[in-house]
């Protein structure tokens, strides 16, 4: 899988920061083999991570590789398709398909792990801290040590745990830890709840092609009309794959919400204090992972801002050197694609301007 040299990216005058990239550490595999061995085992997750641990094809076995390396393979690969940074994060499900006394214990570990590796690697990783939202109170207590100890300056949330979602009040613990903090929160998908994947998976369509991304667009717009952003003004959360389409329903989730709200058809869907076009310009920050067209960032620069879209490549789930020519040649103003490239992951993760 590695990259010709002559087909390398060519340098360019922006560091190119990749900011939803994964990694899964072999304790967390070991666990997970538990779960897997059991009867019950969820169907997502089973339909995920049963088959990337298990599958002899070339994608799962690259996978498997790319996840566990924090070293000589990631770095060649970073290398090989002009990756100067990655910020990393346990891969989906992460803890959050534990159950809560092994994943309120793992997470520290999963934490320390990923810390060790940018203490080996300081000027190519960037760490984001996993949390269990199974536990709110233990998840804002590691938002703080990873913040105070680990140097960590962001946190990842693999959407729904267990099929419930952080619109429930009883997570706002880690709303309120992030706000605190000053860490956003990436919101990354996971394999979708019982309750919503058969009409998926009976198509296939329940992963990455479009399942993952129906979910965790779900999650996010949960979080708009729960009220959290009202609660948590300063709140940042970062989506991913050209914000799960929300920006294309943005006209159309500001008219119904307003009609529905009048209307008083739901009682949980209560007055909030902005429009949900309004929340995506104030509260999120989009990547383009997985996504690399030039038409869909532009689009959503200008719907957002520049300041709010960053670059992402996704390793090792969708590793493609084409896709880093295809974005250094978009025809974008050169502050503005330095922004997209650089400036603004080194703002959202707080990661030193200089390159050493
Ligand atoms: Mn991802």
């Amino acid at each position: 899988m590695s990259t010709p040299a002559a087909n390398r990216p060519a340098q360019v005058p922006y560091r190119r920061i990749a900011t939803e990239e994964a990694f899964a550490p072999q304790e967390m595999l070991d666990i997970y083999n538990k779960i897997l061995a059991k009867g019950d085992v969820d169907i997502g997750f089973k339909n995920l991570m049963g088959f990337y641990m298990s599958s002899p094809s070339e994608r799962a076995q690259h996978i498997m590789r790319g996840l566990l390396d924090l070293d000589q393979v990631r770095i060649q690969h970073m290398d090989d398709t002009g990756v100067d940074v990655q910020v990393i994060a346990l891969t989906s499900p992460g803890v959050q398909i534990m159950d809560k006394e092994t994943a309120v214990a793992f997470t520290p570990t999963a934490n320390d792990i990923l810390a060790e590796a940018v203490r080996r690697h300081p000027t190519r990783f960037v760490g984001m801290i996993a949390v269990a939202p199974q536990d709110p109170s233990a998840a804002a207590k590691e938002i703080e040590r990873g913040v105070n100890k680990l140097g960590m300056n962001s946190v990842v949330i693999n959407s729904h745990t267990h099929g419930e979602y952080l619109s429930d009040p009883k997570f706002w613990e880690i709303f309120e830890a992030a706000e605190a903090h000053d860490t956003p929160i990436y919101l990354h998908p996971n394999a979708l709840p019982k309750s919503m994947i058969m009409p998926f998976l009976e198509a296939g369509l329940d992963g990455a092609i479009y399942g993952f991304g129906v979910e965790t667009g779900l999650h996010a717009l949960r979080i708009m009309t729960s009220g959290a952003l009202d609660r948590f003004p300063k709140l940042q959360i970062i989506i991913g794959h050209m914000g799960e389409a929300l920006p294309f329903w943005a006209y159309r989730l500001d008219y119904m919400h307003a009609a529905t709200v009048k209307s008083k058809r739901y009682d949980s869907m209560k007055p909030i204090g902005k429009k949900p076009s309004e929340y995506m310009k104030s509260n999120f920050i989009i990547t383009n992972s997985g996504v690399a067209w030039e038409q869909a960032i532009k689009f959503t620069q200008d719907f957002i801002g520049v300041d709010r879209v960053m670059y992402a490549m996704d390793y090792p789930y969708q590793f493609a050197v084409e896709e880093v020519h295809t974005l250094d040649a978009m025809k974008m103003d050169a502050a503005d694609k330095m922004a997209f490239f650089q400036t603004n992951a080194e703002r959202v993760f707080k990661i030193p301007h200089a390159k050493a």
